[in-house]
């Protein structure tokens, strides 16, 4: 069987300072890979960084807007000089604002397409030299539900997230040459502070969740380190342009 181990493999997670992303750097920390930490908020990044650095491994902070083109390329550099490579790519930053089509302002759907799709292509873009250099790499990109299903208070999200999966396919016929296996996850339902403010806005949403979910529970952070660390490891190399739900079978339920 092909590795699991990342041991001497480098990750970049954005957003990998709570959520979906601190459960996938969880995998990534547990499997063996140090991680640089790529968000906004320090505080939160700071207690992420110390939180994996207890599971044995080197983890940094790396203050980021991943929709600024130049602060990305800054992160990369600063990755290489002080971890010394880059293996993996998480782009899993990500934004929503809920308003139907006819409500929502340009700005609200530029801020909501640059975050959770072009700073995918920024980061991406910004990763591949130092992942050739190291003779592959592996990217994963984080959908969504809103990449299959539409929602009438989510125009610009299900947008950016239906465009990321067609990003990780795009990306995997692109760079398979260059042994960049590239895939997206889907998650679920999954309690996040993005969820809480979903919860209160969206009436009955909570138990709707459950309703439809065959699990019959809301996803957990740490649902997402096993398939972090299979879709970050040698485990995974015949696997690319994929797009996996990771969602209690969520997208199933008839
Ligand atoms: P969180 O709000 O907990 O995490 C979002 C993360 O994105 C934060 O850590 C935030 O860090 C970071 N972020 C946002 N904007 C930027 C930016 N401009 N530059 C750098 N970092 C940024 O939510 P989730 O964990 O739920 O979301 C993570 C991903 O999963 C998103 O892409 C989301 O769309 C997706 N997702 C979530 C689902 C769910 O049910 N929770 C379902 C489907 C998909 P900081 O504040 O420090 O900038």
């Amino acid at each position: 069987m092909k590795s699991f181990n990342l041991k001497g493999k480098v990750a970049i997670v954005t957003g990998g300072n709570g959520g979906i992303g601190l459960g996938m750097a969880h995998g990534l920390a547990d499997a063996g890979a140090d991680i640089a930490v790529a968000g906004r908020n320090e505080d939160k990044s700071k207690a992420a960084v110390a939180d994996l650095a207890a599971r044995g491994v080197r983890a940094i902070s790396v203050a980021t807007d991943v929709t600024d083109k130049e602060a990305v390329g800054r992160m990369v550099e600063r990755v290489r000089s002080e971890l010394g490579r880059v293996d993996i790519l998480v782009n899993n930053a990500g934004i929503n604002i809920r308003k139907p089509p006819h409500a929502l302002e340009l700005d609200e759907w530029n801020s909501v397409i640059d975050t959770n799709l072009t700073s995918a292509f920024l980061c991406s873009k910004a990763v591949h030299p130092a992942m050739k250099a190291v003779g592959g790499g592996k990217i994963i990109n984080i959908g969504s539900m809103m990449s299959i299903f539409g929602a009438s208070f989510a125009p610009a999200y299900a947008a950016s997230k239906g465009g990321i999966v067609q990003f990780t396919r795009a990306c995997a016929c692109a760079w398979a040459a260059d042994n960049i296996q590239v895939n997206a996850i889907l998650p679920g339902w999954i309690d996040t502070d993005l969820t809480k403010r979903a919860r209160i806005e969206i009436n009955g949403l909570h138990d709707k969740v459950l309703a439809r979910t065959p699990a019959a529970r809301w996803g957990a952070i740490d649902d997402f380190a096993g398939i972090a660390a299979f879709l970050g490891s040698s485990a995974s190399d015949f696997v690319t342009g994929t797009a996996i739900p990771v969602d209690g079978g969520f997208s199933v339920m008839g």
